[in-house]
Order: C-alpha cells, then sequence, then structure tokens
C-alpha cells in the first residue's frame, strides 16, 4: 500500500517511538493530527519535537560556557579588525576604511572555519587565504577561551552521562535534514535511534505560469472557492519558496480576494512601522538631511507623530523654497533658506537629535538618545496596545543583547553603534505573538513535511526550490565540488511535499521583473510538468466577473466577494446615489453664491482674472473647487528645473530692459544686445544668487536662455519701432454688471508716441503662446480681457495684442488693427462669455462639464467624480 504522510508518521507514533520533525512546526502539526485521527487519540506531547531540539541534547559544553552568537562573532571580528589583525586575502589591507564592510561576511564564515581548517580542503586553497583562515580560526579560539565562550558549530555531539537508552527515537524525513546522518554518524549509530527516510513518492504535478501574478491570483482564486464551499481555513496551507520575493505580493493580492493570512514565520522586525522607524532614522542621517529622507520619516503614518501639523508646515516649506538638501554641517540649506526662525530652531534640534542617535558609540548614550527622541517627538501613548508596541519593544531588547554581547567581549564603545543595531535586526525575524485566525503560510522548505487537506506550494522554480546546505561556500570558485562538503536536501522536500494525504497543488512561473526562471528539471524528468499559457479558472475571478456585468455581459461561474458586496451597498448610499447636494449636477445654495462676491465702491460684485474666466469656460465645477472650496493644488516635490521661477526671471528681464530703454530704435541693435545679456546675467543672480540653483541647472538656464532672450530684439524692431513702452506688470479694473475685472498686463507700448491713444498689449509666455489667432472658440481670455482694461482703464484702444513666446523667439499677434476682424470678434466673444458667466453665477450653476479636454489634466477629478475609474 502506498505510504502516505499521515501513515508514515503515524505508524512510528504507534511503534512507540519519540519522533524528532525537521521543524517545530511540524512537531506541533503530527501531533494535532493524531489526535484527531490516529489510532490512540491521545500523545504525549514530548513524543513530537523538533530535530534543532534533539541535537542540543547531545552539545557537549560545561555548564560556565556561553554559546558565541551573531553578535558575539561580529564583535570578535570589529575587535580583530581595530587591533590590525594581519588578514591579506579576506580583506584588502590597502584600504582599511573598507573594513566595517567585511564585517559580517567575516563573521558569518566563523562557524564553518573549523571544518575549512580540519579538512584537506585547506591544503588546496592559496597561501594567502590558507593563511588568513589559519590566523582567524586561530585568534576565533582564543577569543572564545579568554571570554568562556564556545562556539556551537565546532561542539561534537556526544551522549550526555546519564542518556536513558530506553527511549527509543526516529529522526522522521531525515533526508530533508542536511545534518541528521551526521548527527548519527557522531553517536555512533546507536540502537535506539532511526533514521527514517521520506516514503517514495512520484512527484506531484508542477504547473508552470508565464508570471508570478497569474500563479498567486491562480491560487488565490482556487484558495477562495474553497472558502466559499465552506472548507475551514486551518486545513488548507500555502508554501511560498523566494518568500523575500512572492510574499509581499501574495498578502497584498489576498487582500484583494478576501483571503486572510497568517504569515507563520513573521516579517523582518524592521519591516514593521515601529522598526522602519529605526531604518529611517539612518537613512535621513546616511541621506545627509535631504528632502525625500526627512519626507520618508516625517510622514511616515506608522509612527506615532506629536505634531504631524508642524511636520507638513516645515515640509511645504522646504517644497516652497525649493530645498532639496541638508547637511551634517551645523549650516545647511533649510537652516539658511527656511525663512522662518520657529521651523528652523525645531529643524535644527531634530538635526541633533538623529546625529546624535547615530553617532552615538555606547549603549547607554543611545538608549538615552533614543528616549528623547521619542519623549520629544511622539505622543505620550505612542505604540501602546498594538503589535507595534511589541515590535519596539523587541527592537529596544535588541540593544539589551547588544550590550550583553559586548560586555562579554569586554566593549565598551562600538563606533555608531545604532548602525550595528540596524544590522542585527536586519537578520531578526519577529514573529506575532496573538494569531490571528487565517490561512497559515510557511516558507519553503518548511512546508514541504507539513500535512494539510489543501496544501498550495507557490513559487517552486529551479533555483527557489533548491534547498542545498553549503557551509564552505565562502571558498574560491576553483575548489571542486567534492571538497565543498554540500548537502543538496531538495529532492527529499520536493517528495515530502508531493506526499499528501490531500490535495497538493505545485507550482512556479517562468518570468518575474527580477528575470526568467526555469521550472525544476526533476520534475521535467518525471514528466510531471503542466504548463498554462492562462490561468485555468480564469472564469472564476469575481474582479473580472464584475467588469463583465459592468458591460452588460454575460455572467460567469463566479462568486462575488463579500467585500465587493460591502463596497456596492455602501457605494449605493454614496456615490452612486443621485444627491441634490451633487453640485456637479444641480446648482448650488444661491446663500454659497454671495460668499463667492466681494464688496467693490458698495457693491458685491464677482471678482474675475483672465485665469478665472478660462477656468470657468473649461469647467464651472472645477472654478467652484477652486474658488469656493478652496482646493488648491499642493506641491509635494522640489523641481530640479522649477519653470515657473524661469517664467518669472525671463519676465523680469524683459521688464527691466524696455523700461530701461522706453523708447525702442532699430538703429541701436547692438546696444541692445549687450545691454539684454548683462540685464540677463544681473537678474540670474539677483534670483537665484551668485550659484543658484545648483552649478548644474544654473548652467543649463544660461545655455539655453541667455541666447534666446535676444530674439525679443529682431521682432520688435520688426512690429514695434519707434513706439514707446510705458507701463509693465500693469495692475488695470473695471466693472462690469455684477462682475470686477481685473488684469495684470505684462507690457503696454503706446504705438503713437507721446500723446496717442492706440496702445499694443503684450504677454510674455516662456512656452508656447496658448493660441495663434481668434476663431469662434477662445482657447483663453486673456488678450480680449486686456484690451477691454485698457479701453476702460486707460480711455484708448488695444489696437495690436500678442503673445511673446520666448520658446519660439516670435511675437504671436492676435490683432493688429483696432477695428480689425479679429479685435471685434475678441470684444463680442469677451462680452458673451461674461454675461453668460454672470447669469450662471447669480442662478448658482457650476455644473461639471466633463469631456476628454476639459478633464485631461484636471486637479479636481477624483473630486468632481465624473471622469475616473477605480478597479
Ligand atoms: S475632471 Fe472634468 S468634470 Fe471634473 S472638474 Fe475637472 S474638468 Fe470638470
Amino acid at each position: 500500500m502506498l505510504e502516505t504522510k499521515r501513515s508514515y508518521v503515524q505508524r512510528a507514533f504507534d511503534e512507540g517511538y519519540v519522533c524528532v520533525f525537521p521543524t517545530e512546526a511540524a512537531a506541533r502539526s503530527y501531533v494535532v493530527d493524531y489526535v484527531l485521527s490516529g489510532n490512540k487519540q491521545a500523545i504525549l506531547s514530548e513524543r513530537s519535537i523538533s530535530f534543532d531540539t534533539f541535537r542540543a541534547k547531545f552539545l557537549e559544553h560545561k555548564e560556565d560556557l556561553v554559546p558565541a552568537n551573531s553578535l558575539i562573532r561580529s564583535l570578535f571580528v570589529h575587535q580583530a579588525l581595530e587591533a590590525g589583525l594581519p588578514l591579506s586575502s579576506l580583506i584588502n589591507p590597502l584600504y582599511p576604511e573598507a573594513h566595517g564592510r567585511f564585517i559580517s561576511y567575516i563573521a558569518s564564515i566563523l562557524p564553518s572555519l573549523k571544518q575549512a581548517c580540519d579538512s584537506e580542503v585547506l591544503g588546496l586553497l592559496d597561501d594567502q587565504m590558507q593563511h588568513d583562515l589559519l590566523l582567524l580560526y586561530q585568534q576565533y579560539q582564543q577569543f572564545l577561551q579568554e571570554r568562556s565562550l564556545f562556539e556551537p558549530r565546532y561542539a561534537q555531539p556526544c551522549l550526555p552521562p546519564d542518556w536513558d537508552a530506553s527511549v527509543r527515537y526516529c529522526i522522521l524525513f531525515c533526508d530533508t535534514i542536511s545534518s541528521a546522518q551526521q548527527l548519527f554518524t557522531s553517536l555512533g549509530c546507536p540502537s535506539w535511534l532511526e533514521l527514517r527516510p521520506t516514503p517514495c513518492a512520484k512527484l506531484a504535478t508542477l504547473e508552470v505560469f508565464g508570471n508570478h501574478v497569474m500563479e498567486i491570483r491562480t491560487t488565490l482564486r482556487r484558495i477562495r472557492k474553497l472558502l466559499s464551499s465552506k472548507t475551514p481555513a486551518h486545513s488548507i496551507v500555502i508554501g511560498c519558496a523566494a518568500s523575500n520575493l512572492l510574499l509581499p505580493i501574495l498578502q497584498e493580492e489576498a487582500v484583494l480576494y478576501d483571503i486572510p493570512l497568517v504569515i507563520r514565520e513573521g516579517k523582518l522586525a524592521l519591516e514593521y512601522p515601529s522598526g522602519r522607524f529605526l531604518n529611517r532614522i539612518q537613512e535621513v542621517y546616511d541621506d545627509q538631511f535631504s528632502l525625500e529622507s526627512l519626507k520618508s520619516l516625517l510622514l511616515d503614518p506608522g509612527i506615532p507623530y506629536k505634531d504631524r501639523d508642524l511636520h507638513h508646515r516645515f515640509l511645504r516649506r522646504a517644497v516652497d523654497k525649493s530645498i532639496v538638501h541638508g547637511s551634517l554641517k551645523q549650516k545647511d540649506q533649510f537652516t539658511e533658506m527656511l525663512a522662518d526662525r520657529d521651523l528652523r530652531s525645531w529643524y535644527r534640534s531634530l538635526k541633533q537629535s538623529i546625529i546624535d542617535i547615530v553617532t552615538a558609540s555606547d549603549i547607554e548614550m543611545l538608549r538615552r538618545k533614543l528616549n528623547h527622541f521619542q519623549d520629544t517627538y511622539f505622543t505620550a501613548e505612542q505604540w501602546v496596545g498594538t503589535e507595534d508596541e511589541d515590535v519596539y519593544s523587541f527592537c529596544l531588547d535588541a540593544i539589551d543583547h547588544i550590550k550583553q554581547a559586548m560586555q562579554r567581549c569586554s566593549i565598551a564603545s562600538y563606533p555608531h553603534v545604532f548602525s550595528y543595531l540596524l544590522s542585527y535586526l536586519q537578520t531578526k525575524l519577529y514573529v506575532p505573538q496573538q494569531r490571528k485566525g487565517g490561512i497559515a503560510v510557511y516558507a519553503w522548505p518548511q512546508v514541504a513535511p507539513l500535512i494539510a487537506d489543501h496544501l498550495f506550494v507557490l513559487g517552486l522554480d529551479q533555483e527557489s526550490s533548491a534547498t542545498i546546505e553549503r557551509p564552505l561556500l565562502f571558498l574560491p570558485s576553483q575548489i571542486g565540488e567534492e571538497h565543498r562538503k554540500e548537502i543538496d536536501t531538495t529532492r527529499a522536500n520536493l517528495q515530502a511535499v508531493s506526499l499528501g494525504d490531500g490535495n497538493v497543488t505545485l507550482s512556479c512561473h517562468t518570468r518575474r521583473y527580477e528575470g526568467e526562471l526555469l521550472p525544476p528539471s526533476a520534475f521535467l524528468e518525471e514528466d510531471a510538468l503542466l504548463y498554462h499559457g492562462q490561468s485555468p479558472n480564469l472564469c472564476e475571478d469575481p474582479y473580472l466577473e464584475e467588469l463583465a456585468l459592468y458591460k452588460q455581459g454575460p455572467s460567469g461561474p463566479a462568486i462575488s466577494l463579500e467585500s465587493q458586496r460591502r463596497f456596492f451597498l455602501t457605494a449605493r448610499k454614496t456615490a452612486l446615489l443621485e444627491r441634490r447636494d451633487d453640485y456637479t449636477r444641480y446648482p448650488i445654495p444661491l446663500d454659497l453664491v454671495k460668499k463667492l462676491k466681494e464688496e467693490r465702491d458698495g457693491k458685491a460684485l464677482l471678482v474675475l482674472s483672465p485665469t478665472k474666466i478660462d477656468l470657468f469656460d473649461r469647467c464651472p465645477y472645477a472654478w467652484l473647487a477652486h474658488y469656493l472650496y478652496g482646493v488648491t493644488k499642493e506641491t509635494y516635490d522640489v523641481e530640479r528645473v522649477d519653470h515657473l521661477m524661469i517664467g518669472n526671471l525671463l519676465h523680469l528681464v524683459y521688464q527691466r530692459f524696455f523700461s530701461q530703454i522706453v523708447d525702442f530704435d532699430p538703429a541701436l541693435l547692438e546696444q541692445y544686445r549687450s545691454l539684454l545679456t548683462s540685464l540677463f546675467d544681473s537678474t540670474l543672480t539677483d534670483v537665484y544668487g551668485s550659484e543658484g540653483p545648483t552649478p548644474s541647472i544654473r548652467s543649463w538656464i544660461i545655455a539655453e536662455y541667455r541666447q534666446k532672450v535676444l530674439c525679443i530684439l529682431e521682432q520688435e524692431a520688426k512690429l514695434f519701432s519707434h513706439t514707446r513702452s510705458i507701463l509693465f506688470e500693469q495692475e488695470l479694473s473695471f466693472s462690469y454688471d455684477s462682475l470686477f475685472l481685473h488684469g495684470r498686463i505684462d507690457r503696454i507700448i503706446n504705438l503713437d508716441p507721446p500723446e496717442g491713444k492706440s496702445y499694443a498689449v503684450i504677454d510674455y509666455k516662456k512656452g508656447e503662446a496658448p493660441m495663434k489667432s481668434i476663431k469662434e472658440k477662445l482657447s483663453s481670455y486673456q488678450l480680449p480681457l486686456y484690451r477691454a482694461l485698457v479701453k476702460h482703464a486707460l480711455g484708448g484702444a488695444a489696437s495690436h495684442a500678442a503673445y511673446y513666446s520666448v520658446k519660439e523667439g516670435r511675437y504671436r499677434s492676435l490683432w493688429t488693427d483696432d477695428g480689425s476682424e479679429e479685435a471685434l470678434l475678441g470684444d463680442e466673444l469677451l462680452v458673451n462669455r461674461l454675461d453668460s458667466l454672470g447669469e450662471s453665477v447669480q442662478v448658482g450653476a457650476f455644473m461639471a462639464t466633463p469631456s476628454k479636454q476639459h478633464c485631461s489634466g484636471c486637479d479636481y477629478r477624483s473630486l468632481c467624480r465624473r471622469r475616473f475609474a477605480t478597479r
């Protein structure tokens, strides 16, 4: 009869063995399984132990010796390198400043040194490497001895004197445990211990998907189906190879499919918000207080800050002032350019606090500085009662571990002990204490021996499924395999996972963002591969079904998710409900209209500028959002090239030039050129200082615009010879019915100086002109409004109106004659627009006018909800 996992394990229990399993999780799960389905339905929990617990029983050491751990190893390496240990192959002696980077690597090879130095492999290494390994080994042993420590990997397993040989042990799935055979041999192959390999089994079929998303979604749809057919969540188990890459995606997708997961191995402590906080502190320091790193630290919603408004104010100010970088020095761009005393002093204290934490060199100092940071910047409750509180305590406990290790190694201080703490935490998983219910997820190969009614294992490609113990990985590549003492347990693990009592679904994918992958050759040899060109259960996807329903297509077999139902019911009461106060469809109450008006000369008038008219023309609701609700676009990033500021620079250059020359004489073109060039240089310095904004962008601005600004002279000679520039940046206004119209005109030219009343209005554009001629539909009312302003405020005629495009180096005149068809059409279109605008405002009609053209690039899409889609 073919053996299953259950029969294989229960037979060993029934035979009276104490069963040894590859992992603690397997030991626990089989003892529970025996109680639920075994012959006797009861068993002592001591009858099931993990291999690590079993092996620890044979590690010989004296009572007073303490086992070395990764902290002690790295402290030893740090101390040895500080003392000038003459290594020449493991590190480069020419660059002592780089030694810190090798500490964790050298510390990681210490446990394998005995194996390397005792075996014949040493003779195959070059002299320098031999010297390094022997010296390191000798120094390490001396270090351990002097400090009453021992290295667990060096200890030879041996039977304790009081060992009870009447108890029989059986190591199950022994071929999946790399050191099982070695332990058995070291103990002298005793009769009370049996090694029982995984029963032979044909490999289960491995499904191969095109990419990881397809694989994960197919699996989640299958699980969804099981859950909806009332399969209990505890009878489903997921395994995940390449878990560092696939787990985050699996978790995200599982949320979409309403599948609760419980990651059994936990996550790295630094991936929780409270752990992330420590990482962010280090990043700010390493990045020399860059704006981006400060944003990550100060805007992290997982950190319980006391005064988030202050953080927002500080960052907004920095963005406004285009500050990109701080520095580790006392003075930096923030202290120099914030121009706000409170923010500056707050930044200085924050900066000092972070520098103190990162540069602390003794543990007590680090603890004090961290406490100071918490007391100053966190709310009083901090993370009380949350999982983050536990994680934070876990991280702070690590400080105690470092302290104990330092005491054990007689080290009083360690430079930048905070980054040492982080590198230690980088290797520590935090396993939540209170487990929520859900489907257990285990990493590969821990999942291989587990028993479950429905077992899904993802990501089993050739590379990720390989489980090879490589104790001498650090040896140079020319050392052959026979000397590397590698133990490959891949086949045994694949066999163990295939030996299912229930349904086993194995899968892998051939492509992900990191590159191309291959299925394991073992499956190819057994012809156990099933390729999927497309997901086999795509028709069961509730989201695709939703889209099909939306398009009124035929409904498929997919069952909608609880969350979809909930969202839909909520949306029916909100977003999908037509409401009277939906002002994208209905007029606003008239008392709100009053708020839009301002008191001018005793009358309530609607104040309009060209920008306001153009926005109203595009979409009245966008206008309402901006001018009634006050919703404005916030900038969160500092633009490397700030186009607005460059536009201001160019305006200022032309304003200074034309106000200096006043009358334009084409005979003086050469003089004008040198004047305009020198004005460009001096204005650049006025706007950006002598070195700003950055050396490279300054060079770019000069290269791009210093010559370009001169193009206006030729154009000016053609259109405005012997005219006089009379007004610059001139604000003009007049009342029109219930409207108050105003505008700031870049330049007004008197075309028949000095007495004439014929004018030209000019608007400078850094880019292209918004329109090149007047047509029935205006894309901007700016110049027609300027014409009206000149008429009412100056009592003259704007008989010429033009944009000057710096980019194109030319004027774009909309009309050149007071009585021209274009000028009159502009007047008419403006009046029509103002009349209809006034009427709309009177009745509160600000309804949205969605269209591809209007909505593209609109900042209010998520507010009006008229032109957006969600998934
Ligand atoms: S997205 Fe379209 S409809 Fe909505 S406010 Fe903007 S322009 Fe108007």
